[in-house]
């Protein structure tokens, strides 16, 4: 008989992304591909990984959906216009989070603010996590602090996110102390 470890959380990655399941999996394919990382190009991120991405108005609590279309099998994702660009970064990092670590789980995705509802389940807050890994890469943002990028707001232009995801991120990187 043998002794199987049991998984911890009811999740399955898609099998097309097996080797792509963590956050830094990604980073290291952008890097790769050439796609630059520091800030991260979520545009030609998403592209690589077989995403569409379309920009339209949407209510301004919404930030995005991320579906994959019945017909064709292709996953789409829809960003609000209406929202700083930073906030889109963000929504499009989330999104594809999910298509990596959830896409087994369900096949569409509504996001409305992120941060707001307490996390309301595991997976948005494993992608808030996963986004905000992706978009601040623990090497660069190490890297950033280094050149003397000490405040908030300089970090949050260099990564083009806001001032709550560096935040968060600072916090998870235990750079709380640093003037962060
Ligand atoms: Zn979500």
């Amino acid at each position: 008989m043998a002794f199987v470890r049991k998984a911890v959380k009811e999740n399955r990655v898609p099998p097309e992304f097996e080797d792509l399941s963590t956050p830094e999996d990604v980073v290291k394919l952008a890097k790769k591909k050439g796609i630059s990382t520091s800030p991260l190009n979520v545009s030609e991120l998403s592209m690589e990984l077989g995403i569409i991405v379309r920009f339209e108005p949407m209510p301004d609590d919404d930030s995005g959906t991320l579906f994959k279309e019945k017909k064709t099998g292709q996953w789409v994702m829809i960003v609000n216009s209406l929202h700083h660009p930073h906030r889109q970064r963000f929504t499009i990092a989330h999104e594809i989070a999910h298509r990596i670590r959830h896409a087994a789980n369900q096949d569409e995705f509504n996001d409305k603010a992120f941060f707001r509802n307490g996390d309301s389940n595991w997976m948005e807050t494993e992608a808030n996590n996963f986004a905000a890994t992706i978009l601040m890469p623990k090497e660069d943002f190490t890297k950033a602090v280094d050149s003397g990028k000490t405040k908030i707001e300089e970090i949050a232009a260099h990564f083009q996110v806001s001032s709550m995801a560096v935040r968060i991120r600072a916090k998870a990187l235990g750079f709380d102390g640093h003037g962060l």
